[in-house]
């Protein structure tokens, strides 16, 4: 095997990195110098969700698994790119929509949803995000998927005051099957090879709700 390309997928983590509402940004600072101390180290902290990371699905739900206890198999896999660029503001990306594109779908296929939105990256319309109807992630679950991702940064629609939204129904139904999410995705339309071998490799945090992941999507043959 040949590793011809790897691409990008992930969002720079700085104190600029675009956060959920509510959650800790990320704050980076010199710990050492090489003045002072004859190396470099820098003291890092940040949420557990800042910038591209995955969702364990004890982030929704106490009784189920953390972040350290989901095998390592559903992180890495083939990319199924489903494209539903187009999706408008706070819009369901419907089974309907994208039924032919889902055809194909195998058993442990990493499913990333190419909705566009990143292009509001840094700007309040980010949290406008379309997001994935119930009955598309149901019907991908009983195809064996368990690894979703998409390049918004919420895979439900995201409640503000004008918009309640409905609780989080995805997340809950993904959460329900062990399933994983990978949310802040970037950079999707630079897959324009077949067959993308995805990686979304957790920190390994212990007992938490998610971590950030560098994703990347590699060409191989
Ligand atoms: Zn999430």
């Amino acid at each position: 095997m040949e590793i011809v390309r790897v691409v990008d997928l992930s969002r720079i983590i700085d104190s600029e990195t675009q956060v959920y509402p509510g959650d800790p940004v990320p704050h980076i600072e010199q710990h050492s110098t090489v003045r002072r101390d004859g190396f470099n180290l820098m003291s890092v902290s940040m949420g557990s969700q800042s910038g591209t990371h995955v969702d364990a699905p004890f982030h929704f739900d106490d009784s189920t698994l953390k972040i350290d206890e989901i095998p390592l198999e559903r992180f890495v896999g083939r990319g199924v790119i489903v494209d539903c660029h187009g999706v408008g503001a706070r819009e369901a990306v419907t089974y309907e929509s994208v039924a032919s594109q889902i055809e194909a779908v195998r058993p442990d296929d990493i499913v990333l949803f190419k909705t566009g939105w990143e292009a509001h990256y840094g700007l309040p319309t980010y949290f406008d995000n379309p997001f994935i109807d119930s009955k598309l992630i149901a019907a991908l679950l009983v195809r064996g998927v368990l690894t979703f991702g998409l390049d918004a940064i919420n895979i439900d629609e995201t409640p503000d005051s004008d918009h309640p939204g409905e609780g989080f129904p995805v997340h809950h139904l993904i959460a329900a099957a062990s399933g994983i999410i990978c949310e802040n995705l970037c950079n999707l339309e630079a897959i324009t090879f077949a067959d993308p071998v995805i990686s979304i490799l957790p920190l390994k945090f212990v007992g938490i709700d998610g971590a950030p992941v560098r994703a990347v999507a590699m060409e191989v043959r």
